[in-house]
């Protein structure tokens, strides 16, 4: 059975029903997009859409009237109950004996269906207060009910802490003594500081800090289970205390990958802080005496993030490289560029192929840096302050045994 789409003029957005897509007015930019109804509510008498825009990310999502929607060009989910009766009648032709079963199946393989829809969660957070900061939620996070029905949910910038309103916050100030995460600082250079929480002896700061971060990332899968896991928070230090700017986890027994989640909150994103975060990652494999890699898959900042540091740690090798040495051409193996960076081979491999770069000649791979890359990448290269200073660092690695959660020191 096949299924042609079609669209149809609509004459009421009375007649919009979940599912359709049509050209949709974007709130940001005020571009028309294709896009498709979520769900449908009214608010006060009046229609509300929530639409996802085809092709974008999710954090686009958003809630628009009868205005934003055009309604020259619509087309309508295809009829899945017509479809199952169809369905069902065939089968019943074919197999008589085994209609029930049929039946069955249908109704299994609907089943999903609505659950991969409800996989496509409305976000039910309207805003959050964090320090200074009020900012608009990008995903849903499963925080409780009676929290989302508020316009706004207040975060103790310390402990991570929601409450109900600006009042419960003040109360919550008076009594609580943080002035930054609740770990040992294992680093500290100028205003930057970062702490390592231990997801089993700061349980609920843990699971504070992955509902704030839910609310940014949308691959983020949350765990009950936050023993396992390491926190590494980045904070800014002023007068009144350290005050976090993102953070990235790590599991205790993760092998090779030395990054499970990294998140720049968005106050502070293109400022170059999800960099640094990345940076302070491969500081502690090398600590380690490791190479490593993020886990897969990256979101879509993430990979961008990601790829300007490769692309930056590698050329940073290859130009010092060049310049020690006294021929005009040198060997080095992408085992050499990794060991010098801690990031894997593969990860190595895949930047050089990105950079388009790396070329086979003579049946060798050779790599070849152009004299404006170098230059480009002299200018570009960020200001001093914004680098991890391994000198900066204190901090023993920890061997985690199969009992999780529990670590002894080298
Ligand atoms: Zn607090």
């Amino acid at each position: 059975m096949s299924y042609k789409p079609t669209s149809f003029v609509c004459d009421s957005t009375s007649q919009l029903v979940e599912g359709c897509t049509l050209s949709v007015r974007m709130q940001k930019t005020g571009l028309w997009k294709r896009a498709e109804i979520l769900s449908i509510k009214t608010e006060g008498g009046k229609r509300q859409y929530y639409v996802h825009f085809l092709d974008f990310n999710k954090r686009l999502d958003d809630w628009v009237g009868d205005d934003d929607l055009n309604l020259s060009s619509v087309r309508f989910p295809r009829n899945r109950h017509r479809q199952r009766m169809e369905l069902s009648k065939e089968s019943r032709k074919k197999l008589p004996d085994e209609d029930h079963t049929v039946s069955d199946e249908i109704t299994k393989s609907q089943q999903s269906q609505l659950k991969q829809k409800s996989v496509h969660e409305i976000k039910n957070v309207q805003w959050i207060e964090l320090g200074r900061h009020r900012i608009k939620p990008w995903y849903f996070s499963p925080y409780p009910q009676v929290m989302c029905a508020q316009p706004c949910i207040y975060l103790c910038e310390w402990c991570l802490k929601y409450v109900l309103s600006a009042t419960c916050l003040g109360r919550h100030l008076m009594k609580c003594n943080l002035r930054h995460p609740p770990g040992e600082e294992i680093y500290r250079k100028n205003t930057i500081s970062f702490f390592e929480i231990d997801g089993r002896r700061s349980r609920t700061y843990a699971q504070n800090l992955c509902l704030l971060s839910k609310l940014f990332l949308d691959e983020k899968t949350l765990y009950n289970d936050m023993d396992p896991f390491l926190f590494y928070i980045m904070t800014v230090f002023d007068s009144r205390g350290f005050h976090i700017v993102g953070y990235f986890s790590k599991e205790k027994m993760s092998g090779e990958n030395n990054l499970a989640c990294v998140l720049t909150l968005p106050p502070y994103q293109r400022l170059g802080y999800g960099r640094l975060l990345i940076e302070f990652s491969y500081a502690l494999s090398k600590c380690e005496g490791k190479t490593g890699s993020p886990e897969k898959p990256l979101s879509d900042l993430g990979l961008l993030s990601y790829r300007s540091f490769w692309a930056q740690a590698i050329l940073d090798v290859l130009i010092n490289q060049k310049y020690n040495d006294s021929e005009n051409k040198i060997t080095i193996s992408i085992n050499d560029i990794s060991e010098k960076t801690a990031i894997s081979p593969e990860d190595v491999a895949s930047t050089l192929k990105h950079l388009n770069i790396i070329m086979y000649y003579k049946s060798r791979y050779i790599v070849c840096v152009k004299g404006d890359m170098v230059k480009n990448h002299l200018k570009t290269k960020t200001k001093p302050q914004f680098r991890i200073d391994a000198d900066c660092l204190r901090w023993v690695p920890k061997e985690w045994n199969g009992t999780l959660g529990k670590a002894t020191r080298h």
